[in-house]
């Protein structure tokens, strides 16, 4: 059995997802049994498999709007866990903005000698 739980609605164009609701409870993990999607301006948590009695409802969070090296650790525990509630890309956007910096750095320190 798959299970559709309503969730909260957007308000405009993408500008604004209301965070209230039983919704807003659901955990991450890296390996969840749910997900979201946005479906006539509403946003759903669906099922991704079937999900036992009294199972907890999580989904992937995939945080994309972090700042370069913040932390958002995970600790869903499941084997092949990221460490971290941000999206793969996400971490990868994040490494590069700090190779970058450092860089910049390091070259500006070589232009001062
Ligand atoms: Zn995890």
């Amino acid at each position: 059995m798959n299970v559709i739980v309503k969730s909260s609605s957007l308000h405009g164009a993408g500008v604004i997802i209301d965070g209230f609701g039983t919704a807003a409870f659901v955990n991450h993990c890296c390996d969840p049994n749910c997900e979201t999607d946005e479906i006539r301006r509403r946003i759903w948590i669906i099922a991704l498999r079937d999900i036992e009695a009294g199972e907890e409802l999580t989904y992937d969070y995939n945080l994309y709007d972090g700042e370069p090296g913040e932390d958002a650790a995970c600790y869903c525990g499941v084997k092949g866990c990221r460490g971290t509630m941000f999206s793969e890309e996400e971490v990868a956007r994040q490494k590069r903005i700090l190779l970058r910096r450092k860089q910049k750095k390091a070259r500006m320190k070589s232009h001062r000698r």
